[in-house]
């Protein structure tokens, strides 16, 4: 379709055999004479997407059985909501790295007793807090592995003394993760995991039925669990894409191969940022993100930021400039994106950095 290296931070790229796929779905699904818009949620040949779909889950990131998979309509800011009302009893413990970190504690204030155990704010959240104590007593401690706004991201999955909850939206599938050490993962699955419209949450299910509160019925996991996420109509157009996302991630290898690729584009990327004059990265070293690479331009070359979007477009590099709260520019480079695409980006910050150093 398009011959641009797009680095948008969500709705993220989506390799275009996804695409086509959809497109095709949407003029006529399955043989059923129907568009994927039109048919019944009921039908076989929805169901067989859906199955195949939570399979699909399972056997990329190798789910063990006392985890369940729902799909939501909504966000990762739902979720947000859903972990407090389905966990929350008497206190949950949040680790403050950013924007959605943040938000997602003060949608736990509003069911709870919820509170910032540690944070980066002091230092614009260009870093991951460490050395800090988990007390034994929370219900949940809660942490975002990547920092999406910030280019921050969690080193590895910590060992942590009560459940630990986790938004992985920006970095689900992009690496092989320990499942075991965590309670609840959950994110949108517009950056790698498909398009906007529907999330995920991997619950492990024995913490589940521990509050005493009533829950609405939609925001309890267990409806979801019990109906195989198909207790009202679900968000179809969404999960197809989403199950066309896993079948591709499938078919190139699965995530242990997507992490090797990855991991080559991050060092690529921040090698030449890291080289450069006239960029900085921002993150701390030791914590950088492999998925949401952010840069500025260094001090005295502040001017020169407006140009470099401008000279990246012309490259065909688009969805560069840093989110409204952090400035700069981010890089996002979820799975979909390519190596070609990442060595553009790199070749045009050398020489930019080159004409104006
Ligand atoms: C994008 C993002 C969100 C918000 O997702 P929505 O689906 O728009 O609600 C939350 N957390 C993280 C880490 C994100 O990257």
């Amino acid at each position: 379709m398009s011959r641009l290296h797009i680095f948008n931070a969500g709705p993220g790229v989506l390799p275009g055999e996804v695409t086509d796929s959809a497109a095709e779905a949407v003029r006529g699904f399955a043989g059923t004479g129907m568009s994927l818009l039109t048919v019944s949620h009921r039908s076989k040949e929805w169901g067989e997407v859906m199955e195949e779909t939570l399979c699909l889950w399972r056997e990329l990131m190798d789910l063990p059985e006392e985890y369940s998979v729902v799909l939501v309509g909504g966000g990762a800011s739902l979720q947000f909501l859903l972990v407090a009302m389905n966990l929350l009893e008497r206190r949950a413990g949040y680790l403050d790295t950013g924007v959605w970190a943040h938000k997602a504690l003060v949608e736990a204030r509003g069911i709870g007793n919820a509170y910032a155990v540690a944070s980066s704010e002091d230092r614009g959240y260009t870093y991951i807090p460490k050395g800090y104590d988990i007390p034994s007593d929370l219900d949940y401690f809660h942490v975002t592995s990547c920092n999406t706004v910030y280019g921050t991201q969690l080193q590895g999955d910590m060992a942590c003394p009560v459940p630990l909850v986790a938004d992985m939206s920006s970095d689900i599938l992009s690496r092989r993760i320990e499942v075991e050490r965590y309670a609840v993962i959950y994110g949108g699955a517009q950056k790698n995991a498909g398009t906007a419209g529907v999330s995920f949450a991997i619950v492990r299910r024995d913490v589940l039925g521990r509050v005493s509160r009533h829950i609405p019925t939609l925001l309890d996991y267990r409806t979801y669990i019990g109906h195989g996420s198909m207790f009202n109509t679900p968000p179809v157009f969404p999960i197809f894409v989403m199950n066309r996302t896993l079948r591709w991630l499938k078919s190139i290898g699965g995530v242990d191969a997507v992490e090797k690729v990855n991991r080559r584009k991050a060092a690529a990327l921040y090698a030449a940022l890291d080289s450069s004059r006239v960029f900085r990265p921002k993150a701390a070293v030791e914590d950088r993100s492999m998925m949401n690479v952010t840069f500025e331009m260094a001090p005295g070359y502040e001017r020169l930021e407006e140009d470099f979007i401008r000279y990246a477009r012309e490259r065909d590099i688009v969805g560069i400039k840093g989110h409204r709260f952090a400035g700069g520019f981010r890089a996002s480079l979820y799975n979909a994106c390519t190596e070609q695409d990442v060595a553009a980006l790199a070749e045009a910050i050398k020489l930019f950095d080159k004409v104006n150093r």
